[in-house]
């Protein structure tokens, strides 16, 4: 028997729509490149996203068209996400911090019609130019007066594009299927890959968010400072759950440092924070500097790569805040977990809340988790049990963007979709990220977590950053290698990080060696790349 609803499809322009009516006055404020802040209202913006998205109907951007955008966090890329998926084309968001060949790569994978970039990144596409898609043209996200120079071939100017269109509009009908969004992973292996969303998956995905909205910091009236990039996974989901709750962007533009994301915190009274460890590294030095949080905030939401248990047992002991850790990826919209407790939990002692921080948090409504052993059966979640993890739902990627060899293996034949993590899942439903399946490092038949080794010497006063990689290792296979950064001005043997790790880890886990380095290498999402480090070190021979 088929229930008598309406049909009506879940569009995303639904969302700018009710912003722009019920939460009308909520304000929008961007750090912008062109140096100054800028803030205007959901109502506003709801105007400015009409005449952009009458300009590209005008410019033959039809239902299906990618449209690419390569910028930093600020209002007008907020509008381009609304005005390209409200007539049904695709918002393709690329990564600057690719390499140059990947993003030749992905913008011709995408068949990009047009590019929407920040005035900084116009001598890295003038550069590209040959290589790009024939015909596709290039629009500069700023106003007449500071154009630059540039040897783009006759660049269009953003608010030029605006300047003669109607601000309203009536945003066209379509199946809730369609796509809205493409993003490409940074591959760490072999080229990007596409996940391409659409309007349906991003309103539930986002509609999952809402349900623990209070405990992330989606509060109507409060500020956000989203450092996650809306130029890779949706900024976490950020610019489609902030308007319907009515929550103020504070979005920081080019300047990530902690220094000026401490500033406009204070200035802005930022409530919460969402972003990388890196960032939160960065910011907690600040902290110290001045002795004190940015005032007004309460939490921080990290996520992207396993947070350090030091720098979350910091944060929230020395300056009162409520750390957040989630766990996602781009084929999942990205949110799957969140570290948000139950009241009970949150009067539990100060170290067991924080252990339960030290989680990947319990799962998103909407996405369900499972994990097997090596032949794919299923393993209890009993927190001690861990194998590969597997996700499902409706704001998880199918298949990726024409890219049948990449999508061959990405599914078990029960369609849930693989994640290369190991984890574990305890009876309360946490979930702990044990490594990345590529990662762990197979130690005569038993695993070494790279991540839980990181995280233990991560905090010994002298290191500034660390990775642990698989080398090989004769009788064992494989054995851990420490790889390290030493603070500035610090020194440290590998003695002293063994001697330091040794009431904090199993005895057979203890790194074989330890190397100190200048720097880590890192990938376009700001990740430790264990790929080039293994590349590296594949002949370091083990003491
Ligand atoms: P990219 O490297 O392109 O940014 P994703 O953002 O999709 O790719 O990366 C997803 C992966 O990042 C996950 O599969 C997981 O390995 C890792 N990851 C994300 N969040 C966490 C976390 N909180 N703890 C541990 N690993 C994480």
């Amino acid at each position: 028997l088929r229930g008598l609803m309406m049909d009506r499809p879940l569009l995303v322009s639904s969302i700018i729509d009710y912003a722009a009516e019920i939460r009308s006055d909520t304000e929008v404020v961007s750090a912008r490149v062109e140096g100054d802040v800028h803030r205007y209202t959901y109502a506003e913006s709801r105007r400015r996203i009409a005449q952009l998205a009458n300009w590209l109907l005008d410019h033959g951007i039809r239902p299906g068209d990618r449209v690419a955008t390569l910028a930093w966090n600020g209002y007008r890329h907020f509008e381009l996400y609304y005005a390209i998926a409200g007539i049904g084309a695709v918002c393709h968001t690329i990564n600057p911090r690719l390499f140059p060949e990947q993003l030749v790569y992905i913008v011709n994978h995408a068949e990009d019609r047009l590019l929407f970039l920040d005035t900084t990144f116009a001598p890295l596409i003038e550069k590209l130019a040959d290589r790009m898609p024939k015909g596709m043209r290039t629009v500069l996200m700023t106003d007449r007066a500071h154009m630059p120079q540039t040897g783009l071939a006759d660049p269009l100017c953003y608010e030029d594009l605006l300047a003669g269109q109607p601000d309203h509009i009536v945003w066209p009908e379509f199946d809730e299927n369609t796509a809205c969004g493409l993003c490409y992973t940074s591959g760490t292996t072999g080229n990007p890959k596409g996940v391409l969303y659409s309007n349906r998956s991003t309103l539930l995905h986002t509609l999952g968010m809402l349900v623990v909205a209070d405990g992330i910091g989606l509060r109507p009236g409060q500020s956000i400072l989203p450092v996650v990039p809306l130029f890779h996974v949706n900024a976490w989901g950020l610019p489609y759950a902030m308007p319907l709750v009515g929550t103020k962007p504070v979005f920081p533009g080019p300047k990530l440092d902690g220094a000026s994301l401490f500033s406009l915190m204070d200035n802005e009274k930022v409530t919460a924070a969402w972003g990388v460890p890196t960032v939160w590294l960065g910011l907690a030095a600040e902290m110290r500097k001045q002795g004190r949080a940015p005032a007004g905030l309460e939490i921080v939401l990290t996520g992207g790569s396993a947070a350090p248990g030091p720098l979350i047992r910091e944060l929230e002991t020395e300056y009162g805040l409520n750390v957040v850790h989630g766990w996602g990826m781009t084929e999942m919209s990205p949110v799957g977990s969140l570290t948000v407790l139950d009241q009970g939990m949150k009067k539990q002692p100060h170290d067991a809340r924080l252990a339960l921080k030290n989680s990947q948090g319990r799962r998103l409504y909407g996405c369900e988790l499972k994990i097997v052993d090596a032949d794919g059966a299923r393993l209890p979640h009993d927190g001690v049990a861990f194998g590969e993890l597997l996700v499902r739902g409706p704001a998880v990627m199918s298949a990726y963007f024409n890219d049948a060899e990449a999508s061959a293996a990405s599914h078990d034949a029960e369609g849930w979709m693989r994640t290369g993590d190991v984890a574990r899942i305890d009876p309360d439903g946490f979930l702990y990220i044990v490594d990345r399946t590529k990662d762990v490092i197979k130690s005569g038949g038993e695993w070494i977590s790279s991540i839980d080794l990181e995280n233990a010497a991560i905090g010994h006063p002298a290191v500034a950053e660390c990775a642990v990689i698989a080398a090989a290792h004769p009788k064992w296979a494989e054995r851990p290698l420490l790889i390290a950064v030493l603070k500035e001005g610090q020194t440290a043997t590998a003695d002293d990080i063994r001697a330091f790790l040794s009431d904090k880890v199993a005895k057979w886990w203890l790194p074989d060696d330890v190397l100190f380095v200048e720097e880590l290498p890192h990938t376009a999402t700001g990740k430790l790349s264990k790929l080039q480090l293994r590349e590296k070190f594949k002949d370091h021979v083990l003491p």
